[in-house]
C-alpha cells in the first residue's frame, strides 16, 4: 500500500499487512512501474483489490478504462474478467502502455483487452456511435480535466445497474483546501458536485486510497 494521508502511519502499516492481498504478478508490475519518475500515477494496491471485488461483484463481462499507464487496474480487470469478458483501454502513451501489453501476454489476458491509442473521448464517441448501454463497468483515471467529458460518456456507455469507479475523488485531500485552485483541483470538485447533483445514479465516494467515487447507473 501507498502511503495513505487518510490513515495516521501506525494504522496504515497495519492496513497494509491485514487487508492486502496482491496477485504475484501485479506485485512484479508494481515493483517494474517504481523505477519510473511517473510511478505515482499507478493506483494503490488495496485499490486493486477493491476494483477486482467490485467487478466480480456486478458479474461484469464488458468494462472500459480511460487511463492505462502501465497496466496496473486493466490488469486488474482483465484478471477479474471471466474468460469471454472484453476490456476496452484507453491512453495516449505508446511507452508506458507497452509495458501494461506485456503483463496482459504474461498474464494470459492479451486477447481480453483491446487497447485504443487516441484521446479517450475519441474513443469513447466511437463507441457510443456503436451504440449504448453495452458495458458493465467503466474506470476512469485519466487526466482530471477530462473527468466531467469521460464520466458523461462511460454513463451512456454502461446499462441500467451499471458500475463507474472513479479515481483521485479526495485527490490528497487538496479538494478541501480553498488555497488550492489549480485547474486539477477545481476540476475534480467540479466532478464531485456534478455526481452528488446527478439524479441519474446512485453513488458513494469512498475514501479508499485517493478517494474512488462509485456511480451506479439507475
Ligand atoms: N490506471 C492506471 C494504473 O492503474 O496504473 C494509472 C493511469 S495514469 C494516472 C493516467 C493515464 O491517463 C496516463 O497513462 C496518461 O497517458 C493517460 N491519459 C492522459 N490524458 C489522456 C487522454 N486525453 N486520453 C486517454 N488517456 C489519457
Ligand atoms: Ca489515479
Amino acid at each position: 500500500m501507498s502511503e495513505s494521508f487518510l490513515f495516521p502511519e501506525q494504522l496504515g502499516a497495519y492496513y497494509a499487512r491485514v487487508a492486502v492481498r496482491e496477485f504475484p504478478l501485479l506485485t512484479r508490475l508494481r515493483e517494474e512501474t517504481a523505477k519510473l519518475p511517473s510511478a505515482g500515477m499507478q493506483i494503490a494496491a488495496e485499490e486493486g483489490q477493491f476494483l477486482d471485488l467490485l467487478i466480480r461483484l456486478i458479474g461484469a463481462r464488458r468494462c472500459v478504462e480511460v487511463g492505462v499507464f502501465t497496466g496496473y487496474s486493466s490488469l486488474v480487470t482483465a484478471l477479474a474478467l471471466p474468460a469471454d469478458g472484453f476490456l476496452l483501454a484507453c491512453d495516449i502513451n505508446p511507452q508506458t502502455t507497452a509495458i501494461a501489453r506485456r503483463y496482459w501476454a504474461e498474464a494470459g489476458v492479451a486477447d481480453r483487452v483491446r487497447l485504443e491509442l487516441a484521446p479517450a473521448v475519441q474513443t469513447l464517441d466511437a463507441e457510443l456511435a456503436k451504440g449504448e448501454g453495452h458495458y458493465d463497468f467503466a474506470f476512469i483515471d485519466a487526466d482530471k480535466t477530462g473527468y466531467l467529458d469521460y464520466y458523461e460518456r462511460c454513463l451512456r456507455l454502461l446499462r441500467p445497474g451499471g458500475l463507474i469507479a472513479v479515481d483521485n475523488t479526495l485527490w490528497s485531500g487538496s479538494v478541501a483546501d480553498p488555497r488550492q485552485r489549480d485547474p486539477d483541483t477545481q476540476a475534480i470538485r467540479a466532478f464531485n458536485d456534478h455526481v452528488r447533483a446527478d439524479q441519474r445514479v446512485d453513488f458513494c465516494l469512498v475514501p479508499i486510497a485517493d478517494g474512488v467515487t462509485l456511480a451506479r447507473k439507475r
